[in-house]
C-alpha cells in the first residue's frame, strides 16, 4: 500500500492558507476596483485552486490502487493542476505590465504573440487526456512527464523574462518598495522551482508562489504610502510616480486639475481652522463624480484627475461638469458656502504640457493675472509655456548674472529732501529679454531659490552702502525686500546678520520690507524673527498696506518702523470722497500708533498735493523717479 504524499499536502495546505489570508485582506481593505487589484486577485485564485488540487492529489496518491474511481479522481486533480497552473506566469506578466503602467495598445503586434503562446500552452494542458503529450500514467499508475512539459516550462520562462524586462524598463516609475516586492517574487519563485527540480519529492513551488504573492500584497497592493490619509485619494508623490510612468511608457493621459481658489477668504470669513474641511467637502463630491482610482490630492484644495484611454473631448466635458458643481453652494456645519474653483484640462503630452514637470506647473503655478474663466483648456494654458521658459531663465539666472539691482529714491514729506531708496531687483535674460519681477519672483519662490536672489540683492546693497555714496547724500537707509516665507525659515536672522556683518556696514542703514500675506500664517514666529533683527539694529517696513488681506493681526503683533501704503489707496483717494476719507484715516491711525508712514506710487503733482495735507512722512513714486541702475541712481542724486 502506498502512503500519502505528505510534502505535497503540507506545502499545498500552507499555500492555501496564505492565499486565503491574502484574499481576505485584499477584500477587507477594498482593494478591488483597479485593474491591478483584479489581476492580483486572479493570481491568488490561480494559486488557491492549484493548492486545492495539490492537496487532493497528495491525498489520493495513497489510494490510487484501491479503486479505479480513486485513480480517476487523482487524474482529475493532476489535470486541474496543469490546466490552472499554466495560467500563472502569463497572468503574472499581465500584472507586472499593469503595475508598471504599460498599456497594451490595441494594435500592438506583440499582443498577438503573448496571447498565442498562452493559448498553445493552455490547449496542451486541456487536451492532454487525448494526446498525453504533457504527462501520462504508466501501468503502475505512476505519473510520467511528457515532452510537452518542457514547452510549458519554456513558456513560463518566456513570460517571466518579459515581466522582468518590463520591470527594468520602467524602473523609474516604481517606488523602491514596489520594485523590491516584484523582485522578491521572481527570487522566491525561482528558488521554489529549483528546489522542486532538484528534489523531486519536495513540492515547494506553489508555496513559494503564495509567499511571493503575499509580499506583493504587502508592498504593491497595499498603497498606504501612496494614499493621502485625509481624503483617501492618492497623494502628490503617487501622482509624480504615475505621471513618470505614463511618460516612460508613452501612454497618453488626460489631466484635469481642480483648484479651489477662494479657500483663504472662506477661512477668514467663517473662522474655520484649516483648509482641510473644504478639501473634504470637495473630496466627497469627487468620489461620486469620478472613479476613486483616478483622483490625486496634489495639495490642499487642489485635486488632479488622471484619465487614461479618454479623449480630449471627454476630458473637457468632465472638466465642464466638475466646474458646474461650483455654481451652487456647499453645505458645511449648517452654513451654505460658495466655493470658487478653476478647472484646468490638458493632455499629457501636449503643446502646453510636455512632461511631468509641466503637469506640476499646471497644478501649482499661479493662474494668469486677470483670469476670469472657470475652465481652462487648450490655448488658455499657453501661459504655462511662458512659465516654463521663465523657470529655465530663473534657474540659469544666478550663474549668468541676469539679475541686477535698481534703486528708486524715497523722499521726506517735510522738506522734500532725499530720504533713502528702495532696492528693486531686475532681470534680463539672454533669451527672454527683460522679465518683470512680478513674473519671475513668484516662479523663484515656487522653485525655492528666492532666498538666493534676495541674498544677491542684499549683498549688492551692502556693497553700495559700503561705498559711502548713500551716506554722503544724507540717505537714512536703503530698503530691501524680503520674501515672507523665507523669513520664517530656521536660522534666517543669523543668516541675514552674517551677510551684513561680513560687509562691515552699519545695520541701521538697512530697512527690510515684508508684505503681509496668507503665507505669513505664523505671526508669533515672524514677530520673533523681526524682533531679533530689529534688536541687532535693522529697521522694518510693512509693504503694500491696503492690498490683499492686510490683516490687523499683523499690525498688532509685528513691530514695524514704517508702514508703506499701497498706491491703490492713493488712487482711491483721488477718485472718490470715500477713498479720501479712507486714506486720511489710515494715515491718522498709523500716526497714532506711532508708526512712520510712506505712500507709494506717487505719479503726479496732484497726488503729491493731496498727501501734503496729510500727516505722511515719506513719498515714493514715478513723480520723483523710477527705479534706476546704480550708476544712473548716483548720477540722479548728484543733481
Ligand atoms: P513693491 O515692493 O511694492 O515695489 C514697488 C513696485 O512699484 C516696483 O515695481 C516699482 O517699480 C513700482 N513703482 C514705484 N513707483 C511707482 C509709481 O509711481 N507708479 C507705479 N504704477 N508703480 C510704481 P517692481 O520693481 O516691478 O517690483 C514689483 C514687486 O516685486 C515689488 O513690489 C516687490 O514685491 C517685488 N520685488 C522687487 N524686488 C524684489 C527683491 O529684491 N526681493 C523680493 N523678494 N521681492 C522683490
Ligand atoms: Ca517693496
Ligand atoms: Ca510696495
Amino acid at each position: 500500500m502506498n502512503t500519502y504524499d505528505y510534502t505535497r499536502i503540507i506545502f499545498g495546505f500552507s499555500a492555501l492558507m496564505i492565499c486565503l489570508t491574502c484574499l481576505l485582506f485584499t477584500v477587507i481593505q477594498q482593494r478591488t476596483d483597479k485593474k491591478n487589484n483584479q489581476i492580483y486577485i486572479a493570481l491568488i485564485y490561480i494559486v488557491f485552486f492549484n493548492a486545492l488540487s495539490e492537496i487532493g492529489a497528495g491525498y489520493m496518491e495513497a489510494l490510487l490502487f484501491e479503486s479505479n474511481t480513486y485513480f480517476l479522481v487523482y487524474q482529475t486533480m493532476v489535470y486541474t493542476y496543469f490546466a490552472v497552473h499554466t495560467m500563472l506566469s502569463p497572468v503574472f506578466f499581465a500584472y507586472v505590465t499593469t503595475v508598471c503602467g504599460v498599456a497594451f495598445s490595441k494594435k500592438s503586434k506583440m499582443k498577438i504573440v503573448y496571447v498565442a503562446v498562452f493559448a498553445v500552452t493552455e490547449l496542451l494542458a486541456l487536451t492532454n487526456p487525448l494526446t498525453s503529450w504533457l504527462y501520462t500514467f504508466d501501468e503502475n499508475r505512476l505519473f510520467k512527464r511528457g515532452w510537452a512539459e518542457y514547452i510549458i516550462y519554456a513558456a513560463a520562462a518566456f513570460y517571466l523574462v518579459l515581466a522582468f524586462l518590463r520591470l527594468m524598463s520602467t524602473w523609474k516609475a516604481l517606488t523602491e518598495k514596489r520594485r523590491s516586492a516584484l523582485f522578491y517574487f521572481f527570487f522566491v519563485v525561482a528558488a521554489g522551482i529549483l528546489v522542486q527540480l532538484v528534489f523531486n519529492n519536495i513540492k515547494v513551488e506553489l508555496f513559494a508562489e503564495a509567499l511571493g504573492l503575499m509580499g506583493i500584497m504587502l508592498s504593491v497592493e497595499s498603497e498606504d504610502e501612496r494614499i493621502d490619509s485625509d481624503t483617501g485619494f492618492y497623494n502628490r508623490r503617487a501622482l509624480k510616480l504615475d505621471l513618470d510612468g505614463y511618460i516612460l511608457n508613452k501612454r497618453p493621459v488626460q489631466l484635469i486639475v481642480l483648484r479651489i481658489t477662494n479657500a483663504d477668504i472662506i477661512l477668514r470669513t467663517t473662522g474655520l481652522e484649516n483648509t482641510d474641511v473644504l478639501s473634504g467637502l470637495v473630496a466627497d463630491y469627487l468620489r461620486s463624480a469620478v472613479p476613486r482610482a483616478a483622483v490625486y490630492n496634489a495639495s490642499t484644495g487642489t485635486f488632479v484627475i488622471a484619465m487614461t484611454d479618454k479623449s480630449e473631448k471627454e476630458a473637457r466635458d468632465k472638466a465642464e461638469e466638475l466646474s458646474r458643481r461650483f455654481d451652487s453652494t456647499w453645505r458645511l456645519n449648517d452654513m451654505d458656502i460658495m466655493l470658487k474653483a478653476v478647472v484646468l484640462a490638458a493632455g499629457l503630452p501636449s503643446k502646453q504640457i510636455a512632461g511631468a514637470r509641466h503637469a506640476f506647473y499646471m497644478i501649482d503655478a499661479p493662474l494668469p493675472k486677470g483670469n476670469d474663466k472657470k475652465v481652462l483648456t487648450g490655448d488658455d494654458l499657453n501661459y504655462l509655456i511662458r512659465h516654463n521658459a521663465v523657470e529655465a531663465a530663473v534657474s540659469r539666472g544666478l550663474e549668468e548674472k541676469s539679475f541686477s539691482v535698481y534703486y528708486q529714491p524715497t523722499y521726506s514729506m517735510k522738506d522734500r529732501k532725499l530720504h533713502g531708496a528702495e532696492a528693486l531687483v531686475r532681470m534680463h535674460d539672454r533669451e527672454l529679454g527683460d522679465i518683470p519681477p512680478d513674473e519671475f519672483i513668484p516662479v523663484a519662490e515656487q522653485m525655492g531659490i528666492i532666498d538666493r536672489i534676495d541674498d544677491f540683492v542684499l549683498e549688492q546693497v551692502c556693497a553700495f552702502i559700503k561705498s559711502g555714496i548713500p551716506a554722503v547724500h544724507g540717505m537714512g537707509s536703503i530698503n530691501v525686500n524680503l520674501s515672507v516665507i523665507e523669513c520664517m525659515r530656521p536660522g534666517f536672522a543669523e543668516h541675514i546678520n552674517m551677510i551684513v556683518e561680513r560687509s562691515g556696514i552699519d545695520k541701521h542703514f538697512l530697512n527690510f520690507e515684508i508684505t503681509e500675506s496668507v503665507a505669513a500664517d505664523d505671526y508669533e514666529l515672524l514677530s520673533h524673527v523681526i524682533n531679533t533683527l530689529k534688536s541687532s539694529g535693522f529697521l522694518f517696513s510693512m509693504d503694500d498696506y491696503g492690498t490683499g488681506y492686510s490683516n490687523m493681526n499683523a499690525l498688532l503683533s509685528l513691530n514695524f518702523d514704517i508702514i508703506k501704503i499701497d498706491k491703490s489707496l492713493l488712487r482711491g483717494a483721488e477718485q472718490t470722497e470715500l477713498g479720501r476719507i479712507m486714506l486720511e484715516n489710515t494715515v491718522k491711525m498709523f500716526k497714532q500708533m506711532k508708526r512712520d508712514v510712506l505712500v507709494e506710487g506717487v505719479e503726479t503733482a496732484e497726488q503729491a498735493a493731496i498727501l501734503a495735507n496729510l500727516d505722511v512722512d515719506y513719498l515714493q513714486g514715478y513723480y520723483f523717479s523710477r527705479a534706476l541702475c546704480e550708476r544712473d541712481f548716483v548720477e540722479f542724486i548728484n543733481k
